[in-house]
C-alpha cells in the first residue's frame, strides 16, 4: 500500500471498503468517512480496532470515535464526544482542509455563545434521545387519550394549527457567517420576541412529537445556498429528521459537496432535488462534470422522483451555472438518481473517472 497510488480511489472504491466490516446502521458515518477519504481495508488491524484510516494521512479513527463525530445531532447529548471525534485527519492532511465543512473552534464558540434560539432550531434540539422508533410509536403503546382516537388527518391538522408554519419553501441560513447554529432565514430575520409556546406541543409525548415533526417535512422544500449549510442541516435534525426529510434545494460546486451529499443518501424518503450546480474554482472551464468527488457523492442518490436543474445566483467571486437541461450530463444525472431506490448505479468508475 502507498500513499502515492490510494488517493486515485474513487468514493464508491472507498465506500465499498467498508461494506463486510461495518454494519448497515452506521451507514452515515461510513459514506461521510468515504466522502472524506477514508477506507477500511487493513485486515486484521482494522478488523481487531474496528476503525477506518485516512488514504492520505493514514490516520486511523476508532469506529466509536467516527460515530459520535459524524452520525449524532451537532447538538445532541454528547457535544463532547462530537468535538474529540472531529479529529479524523492529521492536521495537515488535505482532506481535513479540504473536507469537513465544521471545525472545532466553531463549534466551540457556538457553545459558548448562541442565546439567540429560533423555534424551530429549538424544536429539533429537543429530540436527541436515541432513535430506534421510527415506526408511529402509537402501534407500539396503546394511547389513552381521546386524541388518538381521532383519525391521524384530523390529528395532523390540529398539530398544524399549533406548529410554527414552514412555508412551501423554506431557506435555511446560519446565525452568523462562523456559526455552525443553523435557522430558518424566516426566523433570522424576525423581530420582536418570539413566540416559544407553540412547540410545547412537541413536549406532551412522544407519540405526539413523532407525528407532529412530521409536519415539519411533508410539504416543504428546504434551501440551502451551500452544500456546508445543507450538511449542518442534516446534522441538526438527526436521524429522526433525516428519516423524514423529503425536499431540497441546494447550491453545490463546494468543497462540502461530498460529505454533503453522502449523508443526503442515508435520506430514506427524499423525493426531490433541485441542484444548482456552479463550476467549481478548481476546475477548469469544459472539464467534465464527472472528475468532481461531490458528484461522485451525489450520484448515489437513488429512488427520486422530481430532479431539477435550477439558476444559480451568480454574485461576485462565484462561478456560472455548469449544468442545466440543455447538456446531456443533467440527463444522465437525473436517470441516476430516479432509478428504483437501492439499486445500483448506471454509472461505472475506473481508476476514479467515470466510464460511460
Ligand atoms: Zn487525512
Amino acid at each position: 500500500m502507498t500513499i502515492t497510488t490510494l488517493p486515485t480511489l474513487s468514493y464508491i472504491d472507498r465506500l465499498t471498503t467498508f461494506a463486510d466490516c461495518w454494519p448497515p446502521s452506521l451507514e452515515p458515518t461510513t459514506r461521510q468517512l468515504a466522502a472524506t477519504g477514508h477506507i477500511c481495508d487493513r485486515p486484521p488491524l482494522e478488523a481487531l480496532e474496528e476503525g477506518s484510516h485516512c488514504i492520505t494521512c493514514n490516520k486511523f479513527v476508532k469506529r466509536e470515535d467516527s460515530v459520535s463525530a459524524l452520525q449524532s445531532s451537532l447538538f445532541g447529548s454528547n457535544q463532547e464526544s462530537c468535538y474529540q471525534g472531529l479529529k479524523l485527519h492529521h492536521a495537515a492532511c488535505t482532506f481535513l482542509q479540504n473536507r469537513i465543512p465544521i471545525d472545532a473552534q466553531s463549534i466551540e464558540s457556538d457553545l459558548r455563545g448562541g442565546q439567540a434560539l429560533s423555534a424551530i432550531r429549538n424544536l429539533w434540539e429537543r429530540r436527541s434521545k436515541p432513535q430506534q422508533h421510527l415506526q408511529p410509536t402509537t402501534h407500539r403503546h396503546p394511547q389513552p387519550s381521546t386524541l388518538f382516537s381521532l383519525p391521524t388527518e384530523l390529528r395532523l391538522q390540529i398539530y398544524s394549527q399549533i406548529m410554527p408554519s414552514m412555508d412551501r419553501l423554506t431557506p435555511i441560513t446560519t446565525l452568523s457567517k462562523q456559526s455552525i447554529r443553523i435557522v430558518t432565514e424566516m426566523g433570522f430575520s424576525k423581530t420582536g420576541p418570539r413566540d416559544m409556546t407553540k412547540i410545547n406541543l412537541l413536549s406532551t409525548c412522544r407519540a405526539v412529537h413523532e407525528e407532529a415533526l412530521d409536519i415539519l417535512f411533508t410539504n416543504t422544500t428546504y434551501k440551502f445556498e451551500s452544500t456546508k449549510l445543507l450538511y449542518l442541516f442534516l446534522r441538526h435534525i438527526g436521524e429522526h429528521g433525516r428519516a423524514l426529510l423529503k425536499y431540497v434545494d441546494v447550491a453545490c460546486g463546494d468543497r462540502e459537496d461530498p460529505i454533503a451529499f453522502s449523508l443526503l443518501a442515508s435520506c430514506p424518503k427524499l423525493k426531490g432535488i433541485t441542484i444548482r450546480l456552479r463550476r467549481p474554482v478548481l476546475i477548469l472551464p469544459g472539464s467534465p462534470l464527472w472528475l468532481l468527488d461531490g458528484v461522485a457523492c451525489l450520484l448515489e442518490l437513488s429512488g427520486l422522483e422530481k430532479v431539477t436543474f435550477g439558476e444559480c445566483k451568480v454574485r461576485e467571486g462565484k462561478l456560472p451555472k455548469y449544468l442545466d437541461e440543455s447538456k446531456a450530463d443533467a440527463a444522465i444525472v437525473r436517470r441516476e438518481l430516479t432509478r428504483p431506490k437501492g439499486s445500483p448505479g448506471g454509472v461505472r468508475w475506473v481508476d476514479g473517472h467515470l466510464d460511460i
